[in-house]
């Protein structure tokens, strides 16, 4: 079985060789630990080997994990799914939000972010896929959203984040993830983060522009439980 650490460089070498290969400096390509289902202990040995940003899907589950490894100088990201009744802990405890996609839940993460904090990193997440399904405002509706949530105090709009449907397809993964850089560049506010790569697809995420790949099974192992 492969330990973390192991895992970790063996990411470190994928990383590296898509930045290469596509002619990106791998400095500006970031790994987010997607650590949802696993335990706390599964953290702190990621942080041992390097690891300093953690993405959880669902906050309970992330409250508590964050109380037990409040010794640790991590950086906590939220990407799941957010319901308004959980804006006010995600504004105290976050220091970046990758998944939001209405206006009212950005404007709840502006008005309940505490004083003493820096202004809440904050993702917009677009739907590349057209399923009914997915998460994520419409490419339609990206423009308005944009500049509503560029206008709000106590956030900084920092880019787009994007889960395609998945497919083993080089080509169809490439062409979701350039349509999410186009539809950024498109905006014209000068974003400098692109949220999209998971285990199966980092390299194409990463030729298109990713700057956060999001890591959950190649880091951690197989999940359980929980969302595959
Ligand atoms: C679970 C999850 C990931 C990580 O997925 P893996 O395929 O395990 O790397 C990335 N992003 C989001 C939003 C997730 O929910």
């Amino acid at each position: 079985m492969s330990t973390i650490a192991d895992n970790l460089s063996t990411l470190a070498t994928r990383i590296h060789d898509a930045a290469t290969a596509s002619g990106r400096d791998p400095a500006g390509i970031h790994l987010l630990a997607v650590s949802k289902t696993k335990p706390a202990d599964a953290v702190r040995e990621a942080f041992a080997a390097g690891v300093r940003d953690v993405g959880e899907n669902y906050l309970q589950e992330a409250l508590g994990k964050q109380a037990q490894l409040s010794d640790l100088p991590l950086t906590w990201h939220f990407i799941g799914p957010i319901q308004s009744n959980k804006t006010r802990a995600i504004a105290e405890h976050f220091d970046w939000v990758h998944s939001v996609d209405r206006l009212k839940i950005a404007q709840r993460l502006s008005e309940q972010r505490p004083d003493h904090l820096p202004p809440l990193n904050l993702c917009l997440q677009v739907n590349v896929s057209g399923e009914d399904s997915k998460s994520g405002c419409t490419p339609e509706e990206l423009p308005a959203l944009a500049q509503a949530i560029a206008a709000l105090p106590k956030l900084r709009l920092r880019g787009l984040m994007a889960i395609p449907e998945p497919t083993d397809d080089r080509a169809a993964q490439d062409a979701a993830f350039a349509r999410v850089r186009e539809l950024q560049d498109s905006l014209g506010l000068g974003l400098d983060t692109l949220s999209m790569g998971m285990s199966h697809d980092l390299e194409s995420a990463i030729a298109q522009g990713a700057t956060w790949v999001r890591i959950g099974t190649a880091l951690f192992g197989a999940r359980d439980y929980g969302q595959a």
